[in-house]
């Protein structure tokens, strides 16, 4: 095997050589593809997970030459083929607004690359719309830079997008809210700071700096002097318990503006152990201004501003806290002006409101700034005085010297709407201490003084005897029982007779009483006041006269009573009445008794307020036939001139000035004064309490022509009238024998 010789040893080795050498550069070569492959794959895998969308697309055709999975999926598709197949074959059902994309494109050619340019996109699948943020460049040929394709990443951000818009829609809704946001932090070492506060606080505020350099004091330097312990108490408490923080509190915006501000924080404790309150504030003035109307219309009288009752109680009910706190007395002034009907009816509704509005002022005048005006409607003043003192008598005195400044006042007269006007008050006064005495007994107690009062002549005072406080208690029972005596036939009548100097009885006055079922026999001086303070006079006073008209036709049944005259009380109240006159007509045409014989009496009282209407209602009387008296003459204040303007048949001495003429001259005076003007008007006249044969004698000869009293009769029943008058008879009958 010359082949095998030397020389060709070295070339069978040389190309097994080359031939090995070959295999191993194939292995070798297919080796590097495997890992080129695997690498490729790598990527591949790594663009395929990525949660941002790749893509490369053609610059000049604008097909996608590749995407991954999640683009495909940013846009709604499940694949990429999916997508690569909709992009190229123009059956891409997501959609771009086309403006967007043209102006993407042109940055892209412009500038070779484009970053974070935000689109809104619809998806495929629902059509939704979501945010996607896209960036991309050029990728060109290295050697001619020819632009080969563009490669891209998408990314969703919708998400990012909601709560940037959420933040803005947030930021905008606190900024138009009426009120403001904020945060307060108070630190462990007690400081306060505010971290946040929306724009709206500021404006609402007017502290007139950027949000972010809120100062605690710069704030709490608004807040009105006297609220601004209780704002800084409530937030101590909110702080102490952790409890919802709410508190209203007036806030000074500008020397011009005060503002009602309602502040609503949770609190919450932080690591450090400051605490933080999440809050609101906003503007309650105009809730605070209608509240403060209310509460006006609820405790303040509209015409003169003063306290109302219900005000006037609360305060009362204060007052005798206190002093039974203190050792300490106080006193209540019920002050009702005298007449004041009068001035309404003569000079209209306006004028007596014009000096209600002025006897407030007066009245305001009248007492200390801690003393309280207060009115009850009509023309009720009340007045309460505090903290007189613990001495009852100084007390007294304190309250009586008020009295006394009011009536003063009330003597420099009244200027309405340029008409002087002269006004007098009568003043009933209680003074109290701290003891068990109720609000309604008080006032009650300071009406009955004031009526009082005005028995006693009006323009005048009276005080109210602490002793009888107890009594006001009784006074109130009655009041309840009252009600019902009518109906249970417990008032009846006592006939007082009168009689001629000789003794002849020609006639009786009715008196009413009330058999109490407890207290007996009472007077009318007992329940009539009260009667009349409560309205129950008008029920009585037509009980009384019904009776009395019920008597008279009885007394027609005898004989020897047919001659005798029956005389009933009249209230004001009653004859003020419209339908009185028309009622007096029915009960006679339905009762059939002579009308002369019924004498109706008035005290001075009817005359006060309107006197026009009063005669004219008299008058229709009159026309029936009915006789006048006018009762208790002297004690009031309508002067003697005046009667001749009331058709009056008779006026009635008051007994007070006939049982002392024995010791005072001036009574006598009077009396002559009064017989004497009965006489020039032909008035018949009746002296009353007659108690001695001095007074007969002394009235008999100054022309008084009848008498009642106890020195001839006291007030007797009916049955003993009938025997009284039944006795005179046969002497009557001797006579006309
Ligand atoms: P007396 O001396 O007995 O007090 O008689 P008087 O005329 O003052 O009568 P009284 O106190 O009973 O009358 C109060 C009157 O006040 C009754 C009512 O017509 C009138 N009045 C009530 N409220 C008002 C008001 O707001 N304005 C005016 N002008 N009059 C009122
Ligand atoms: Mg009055």
């Amino acid at each position: 095997m010359d082949w095998m010789t030397g020389g060709n040893i070295w070339l069978v080795a040389a190309n097994l050589f080359l031939g090995l050498l070959l295999v191993f550069w194939m292995w070798r070569c297919r080796e590097l593809v495997a890992r080129a492959r695997r690498t490729r794959d790598r990527y591949r895998a790594t663009i395929e997970n990525l949660a941002e969308g790749i893509y490369q697309r053609s610059c000049t055709t604008g097909r996608m030459v590749s995407a991954n999975t999640s683009l495909a999926r940013i846009c709604g598709l499940r694949t990429s083929a999916e997508l690569l197949a909709a992009v190229n074959c123009g059956r891409q059902t997501w959609y771009v607004e086309p403006g967007r994309h043209d102006a993407f494109m042109r940055r892209l050619l412009r500038d070779g690359a484009v970053s974070n340019f935000v689109s809104e996109v619809h998806r495929h699948d629902t059509g939704k719309p979501i945010w996607v943020t896209e960036s991309a460049r050029i990728v060109r040929d290295e050697r001619t830079g020819r632009p080969l394709f563009y490669e891209g990443s998408v990314r969703d951000i919708t998400e990012l997008v909601r709560h940037n818009q959420l933040e803005e829609r947030l930021e905008k809704l606190a900024d138009n809210l009426p009120g403001g946001l904020f945060q307060l932090v108070r630190r462990p070492d007690g400081r306060f700071a505010c971290p946040y506060v929306s724009t709206s606080f500021v404006t609402l505020l007017g502290l007139e700096r950027p949000t972010d350099e809120i100062r605690v004091n710069d704030y709490l330097r608004h807040v009105h002097g006297e609220d601004l312990a209780g704002y800084l108490a409530a937030l101590d408490r909110s702080a102490r318990q952790m409890t919802f923080w709410a508190h209203e509190f007036r806030y000074i915006r500008d020397p011009s503006t005060t503002m009602w501000l309602l502040v609503t924080a949770t609190p919450e404790k932080l690591a450090d152990g400051s605490i933080i309150w999440h809050g609101y504030v906003c503007d309650v003035s105009q809730r605070k201004i209608a509240e403060q109307q209310i509460h006006k219309l609820a405790y303040y009288d509209p015409l003169t501003d003063l306290p109302n009752r219900r005000l006037f109680t609360q305060r009362l009910e204060e007052a005798i806290a206190a002093n039974r706190r203190r050792d300490e007395h106080g006193a209540v002034l019920f002050i009702d002006i005298d007449n004041f009907k009068t001035l309404n009816d003569t000079q209209g509704h306006e004028m007596g409101d014009l000096l209600l509005a002025q006897v407030a002022l007066r009245l305001r005048e009248c007492v200390r700034e801690r003393d309280t005006v207060g009115r009850f409607g009509g023309d009720e003043f009340v007045l309460l005085l505090d903290g007189l003192g613990a001495d009852r008598a100084d007390a007294i005195a304190n309250a009586t010297g008020a009295a006394n400044k009011i009536l003063r006042e009330f003597d420099r007269g009244f200027n309405l709407a340029g008409m002087l006007h002269s006004a007098t008050p009568s003043i009933g006064i209680v003074v109290f201490d701290g003891d068990s005495h109720t609000t309604a007994e008080i006032i009650k107690g300071a009406d009955i003084a004031m009526y009082e009062a005005k028995k006693s002549g009006r323009n005048n005072y009276a005080v109210f005897d602490p002793a009888s406080l107890k009594s006001v208690a009784d006074v109130y029972s009655l009041q309840r029982e009252l009600g019902a005596a009518i109906r249970r036939r417990e008032l009846f009548f006592e006939f007082q007779p009168v009689v001629e100097a000789d003794g002849r009885v020609v006639g009786a006055e009715a008196l009413m009483r009330w058999n109490h079922p407890q207290r007996g026999i009472l007077a009318p001086g007992e329940f009539v006041p009260m009667a009349e303070m409560t309205g129950l006079i008008m029920d009585i006073s037509e009980w009384a006269l019904d009776q009395a008209v019920a008597t008279l036709a009885d007394w027609r049944q005898r004989p020897a009573l047919q001659g005798i005259s029956l005389a009933v009380n009249i209230s004001v109240q009653q004859f003020r009445s419209d339908e009185f006159v028309e009622r007096m007509r029915r009960r006679i045409a339905e009762s059939g008794i002579d009308p002369a014989r019924l004498t109706l009496e008035l005290t001075e009282h009817v005359m006060a307020r309107d006197p026009e209407t009063v005669a004219r209602r008299m008058e229709a009387l009159k026309q029936i036939g009915l006789r006048f008296s006018l009762d208790d003459f002297g004690t009031g204040y309508s002067s003697l001139s005046q009667l001749n303007r009331f058709p009056f048949d008779e006026v009635k001495i008051d007994g007070a000035f006939v049982s002392d003429i024995e010791h005072r001259a001036q009574n006598r005076t009077l009396i002559e004064a009064i017989l004497g003007m009965a006489r020039a008007l032909g008035l018949d006249t009746v002296a009353e309490h007659v108690g001695s044969p001095y007074q007969v004698e002394f009235l008999e000869a100054r022309g008084c022509m009848r008498f009642q009293g106890f020195y001839y009769h006291p007030p007797i029943s009916i049955a003993a009238l009938v025997d009284l008058v039944d006795a005179q008879q046969p002497r009557l009958r001797v006579v006309n024998a």
